[in-house]
């Protein structure tokens, strides 16, 4: 009866086209195409061409370009400053999108709604100008969300910003605990305070939307949950892991190297430290230098994403020594992006070192791999603090990015007792994340909550 209430129903869905963006996008379309409902991608692609493999794998989705409205300029600067892009984005983008959700509007009544990412903060107004529900997918974890929301508080209160207070890094940031100062959501981005108007667009935005969906689960961030209820008063569905229901390597914007899987197969179960900085994290090229040493000096083998693009100044691997190929032959193996899932659900895989995205923290999380968390910017630093010190299923990298403390996390979690009981609090953690999906599980049922809900428009 209520599958017959959908049939023919069309949501709109509009994702910022980033890796870590347009992933969960298209795993919630999944999810609700299986539902029962018809799918239409709005995808800001300037030449038609960059999202072709997305297109190829979803057949069964109505795809729209649009101009992201980006001009060659702007696009130089997002090279070399990819967190401008969300500013830009909602500045340039905005007309663009206006016309294509007029014209999409205007010819199909089977139109009920529009989901859009929640950093997309101007689809706001064009929704309700056309008297159209919009719903927001948060692609990131809930406490996240919460830091993000307290970021006017944290400036008043002097917090913000993190230069000049860095003699008090380590103590505790008492309106956000457990978070320690030094855990804050900072960014690197030439145009902070643009950035920072983006984050309360998008706060501000939510709270007046429709709903928010949410990758993430009850069991998983109950606190948070329950204090984002209390804050955004507006239906709340959080009915992930969404990438349990579909694999992402569908949705990737890079080629997987799958000699990732083949050379895994050489190795014994649980050996392997899997080493990914996701999409958009870069490091300087000492640091990559001590990662490296410090990937050699413990003697554990390792499959390492070094994506172009990663390190400031350099191509690719080329400032690898001689003397540090040598001692890691047969024992490391770099690929240039890797099947990420189908490696954390590798038998052979006994550690993730991740920038902890929440794509990554989460995926992890699913396969039950414990993580040495390494954030860089913005939601990470939440997600790592998360990881280390609430579910306490990985320890963080602290004290910079110094080969001894790359040694000491590699020695902790692969070779001591503390390892042992991180390793047994994950696979608890990971069968909670399978639980909840299952029917009578909070993701299963919020889900069934969320088509009720878009049924009823
Ligand atoms: N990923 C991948 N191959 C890689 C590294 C990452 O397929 O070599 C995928 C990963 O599975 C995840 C996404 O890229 O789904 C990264 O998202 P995340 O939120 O972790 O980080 P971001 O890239 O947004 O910083």
């Amino acid at each position: 009866m209520e599958e017959q209430g959908r049939k023919g129903k069309r949501v709109l869905f509009f994702p910022l086209p980033l890796q870590g963006h347009i992933t969960p996008m298209l795993q919630l379309a999944n999810i609700l195409h299986l539902n029962g409902f018809s799918i239409t991608i709005i995808l800001a692609d300037n030449f038609n061409t960059t999202f072709n493999t997305i297109r190829a794998n979803y057949p069964h989705f109505t795809f729209h370009t649009i101009s992201d409205g980006l001009s060659e300029d702007d696009k130089a600067k997002t090279d070399v400053d990819a967190l401008f892009l969300l500013s830009l984005f909602n500045e340039k983008c905005a007309p663009h999108f206006t016309e294509a959700l007029r014209q999409l509007v205007l010819e199909d009544p089977n139109i009920v709604c529009l989901i859009s990412d929640s950093i997309l903060h101007f689809t706001k107004a064009v929704a309700d100008s056309l008297n159209l529900h919009r719903l927001v997918l948060r692609t990131g974890g809930v406490s996240s969300c919460l830091a993000y929301a307290a970021i006017p508080l944290l400036q008043n209160k002097a917090y913000f910003p993190i230069q000049g207070i860095e003699s008090q890094l380590e103590e505790a940031v008492e309106e956000l605990p457990p978070l320690r100062i030094k855990d804050l959501p900072i960014f690197k981005t030439y145009n902070v305070d643009a950035l920072y108007q983006v984050i309360q667009g998008m706060i501000r935005e939510t709270k007046a939307s429709s709903g928010l969906i949410i990758n993430s689960f009850e069991q998983l961030e109950q606190f948070s949950m329950s204090k984002l209820r209390d804050d955004f008063s507006i239906p709340i569905f959080p009915i992930g892991p969404f990438h349990s229901h579909f694999p992402a390597s569908s949705s990737s914007l890079m080629s997987q190297d799958q000699t990732s899987i083949s050379w895994l197969d050489t190795k014994t179960p649980k050996s392997v430290i899997y080493v990914s900085f996701g999409s958009l994290a870069a490091i300087e090229i000492n640091e990559f230098l001590e990662i490296a040493w410090g990937l050699a000096n413990r003697n554990h083998p390792f499959l390492w994403v070094v994506r172009p693009g990663l390190i400031r100044g350099s191509e690719w691997i080329e400032l690898l020594p001689n003397e540090f190929l040598e001692t890691v032959d047969g024992r490391g193996h770099i690929v240039k992006w890797a099947p990420q899932q189908q490696v954390l659900a590798h038998l052979a895989v006994g550690a993730f070192w991740t920038h902890n995205g929440w794509n990554s923290t989460l995926e992890s999380i699913c396969e039950g791999v414990p993580m040495i968390c390494m954030p860089c910017f913005g939601d990470q630093m939440v997600n790592a603090r998360y990881v280390s010190h609430v579910w306490k299923v990985g320890v963080q990298l602290e004290n910079g990015l110094k080969r001894m403390n790359i040694e000491n996390a590699i020695r902790t979690l692969m070779e001591e007792e503390e390892g042992k009981q991180i390793k047994e609090r994950m696979l608890e953690l990971k069968e909670k994340a399978n639980s909840c999906l299952k029917p009578g599980g909070s993701s299963y049922e919020s889900l069934r909550s969320l088509t009720s809900y878009i049924s009823s428009f």
